[in-house]
């Protein structure tokens, strides 16, 4: 890896503004999925050091929160630029220890940059209310506070973006934040807290700790200083963590799974629903918590776009993705391939019918055929569980109200997707679906001006847009008596 700006690869943690190992000296090998090649280590830190994080955000939260928003904001504004800046880098970074295609990589930096941005500018504008009061002497006043040290977990499908879009909010309200990285892509975290140094942050605002999830996640969830997790993973771990957060009754975000229908009707525009769906599935090899899950396709359209979708699935590129022209990487690693392996295994074994793909590819490593499989039935595990893989299933429905109920058939609800051109059917549809997000028409829904979160088992809260900036903020009510 030939990084432009090499000190952008720390292999150290970032606590109190400090580049720092693991107290017991370990490290955590981390390797690229595309060849196997170690990327680098990372420190195995584990409670002692996450609570030292911890203190040394609360002892940093006074000089922070007393900042104008406008001061901070000037901060966060030279930490976007300087993501902006080094593009390449980060993007090249995040490839070799992810395995995205180098282009979704440098559009996941720029994304990722724009949530420190907007929030920059949206924690200008965090305001309170005057009531009417039903007292003649005394005066209701609600003014919004930051809610003091957060903690946040972060998974590997983006190793920015899911970074940014919790610590721009939360240093915009005024509230410092300690950042557990997934294990696999531990340098995308610490090369943004390289550039957070550069632009700024006092030290304690954002630390980065490496390491034992449990152990670090244990602290987290237990320090009484901790006010807030924010966590985006799968559902069973933010059942755990929100478990854990229970004795100290912490305010918790939770961007957990998705398991997104994608409807096909029939009066449809063909070529874009394809178009979509592909966008939708297959963008980071399928290992988004957006990505279509479940493809239902109404009868009448039923094989002309699966004739289509094949065709177009079949023109990926499947490679390493720092190759020009890869339109899909490998999967994050062998537990990734094996349970898209299991699903397909299973579609098959129930009388799936496979249209392309459907086994490891040639390249070897974790890389996966993109895959279609038809006639697939609500027997088979991908209509409850997510693949998380480049499995394309297609479900065959009849009419609206059996679409939708088949895409609320789950315990999730993050995103939904649809394609139609009757204004009816598109308002019916889009209020019978339950789901916290749907794209109408279009197969990429996200950006940080637009609420992102789920309803049912896919989590609390909101990222992005005005609401994101509430999960940091408290209400406080201010009485004002003998006037
Ligand atoms: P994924 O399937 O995306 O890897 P996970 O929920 O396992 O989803 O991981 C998301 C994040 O949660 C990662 O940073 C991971 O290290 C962390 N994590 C996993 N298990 C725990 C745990 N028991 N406590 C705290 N964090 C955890």
């Amino acid at each position: 890896m030939q990084l432009k700006d090499p000190t952008l690869l720390r292999q150290q943690a970032y606590i109190n503004g400090v580049w720092t190992d693991a107290d017991n000296g370990k490290t955590h090998a981390v390797h690229n999925p595309a060849t196997g090649e170690l990327v680098g280590t990372m420190p195995d830190c584990g409670a002692a050091e996450t609570r030292r994080a911890i203190e040394a955000a609360n002892a940093a939260w006074p000089a922070w929160r007393k900042k104008t928003a406008k001061e901070r904001a000037a901060v966060l504004r030279k930490w976007a630029d300087l993501i902006v800046e080094n593009t390449d880098d980060l993007a090249l970074l995040m490839t070799t220890e992810q395995g995205k295609p180098l282009a979704e990589a440098k559009g996941e930096v720029v994304f990722g940059a724009s949530f420190i941005e907007w929030f920059a500018e949206e924690g200008k504008r965090v305001a309170g209310d005057t009531l009417a009061s039903p007292w003649p002497d005394r005066r209701l006043i609600v003014t919004k506070e930051p809610i003091g040290v957060c903690a946040a977990i972060t998974p590997w499908n983006f190793p920015t973006a899911m970074i940014t879009r919790k610590a721009g909010p939360a240093l915009a309200a005024g509230c410092p934040m300690v950042l557990k990285p997934a294990e696999a892509t531990p340098f995308s975290a610490l090369a943004l807290a390289v550039l957070a140094e550069r632009a700024g942050v006092p030290p304690g605002v954002f630390s980065v700790v490496t390491g034992s999830p449990k152990a670090i996640g244990g602290e987290m969830t237990s320090n009484p200083i901790v006010r807030k997790l924010t966590f985006t993973g799968s559902t069973g771990v933010g059942r755990l963590l929100m478990e854990q957060c229970a004795p100290t009754i912490k305010k918790l975000s939770l961007e957990l799974g998705g398991n997104a229908p994608f409807i096909v009707f029939d009066d449809a525009d063909l070529d874009a629903a394809v178009e979509g769906a592909i966008a939708s599935k297959y963008r980071n090899a399928g290992q988004t918590c957006v990505c279509a899950n479940r493809i239902y396709v109404q009868d009448g359209v039923y094989e002309a776009f699966a004739q289509k979708f094949v065709a177009a699935v079949s023109k990926l590129k499947v490679g390493d993705g720092t190759e020009p022209g890869v339109t899909q990487g490998p999967l994050i690693d062998a537990k990734a391939v094996l349970k898209v392996e299991e699903h397909v295994a299973d579609a098959l074994a129930k009388g799936g019918r496979l249209l392309l793909g459907g086994k490891r590819h040639a390249l070897g490593h974790s890389f996966f055929e993109p895959t279609v499989i038809a006639d697939v039935t609500p027997a088979m595990r991908v209509s409850d569980e997510e693949t998380f893989g480049p499995l394309a299933p297609l479900f065959r429905f009849h009419t609206d109200e059996e679409a939708v109920a088949l895409a609320n058939n789950t315990e999730f609800g993050l995103a939904s997707y649809f394609y139609s051109r009757d204004i009816g059917r598109i308002w019916r549809v889009s209020e019978g679906l339950e789901s916290g997000m749907v794209g109408v028409n279009t197969g990429l829904i996200s950006n940080e001006i637009a609420p992102f979160g789920g309803v049912k088992q896919s989590g609390l809260g909101r990222e992005g847009s005005i609401y994101g900036m509430e999960d940091y903020l408290v209400i406080k009510y201010i009485c004002l008596g003998g006037i």
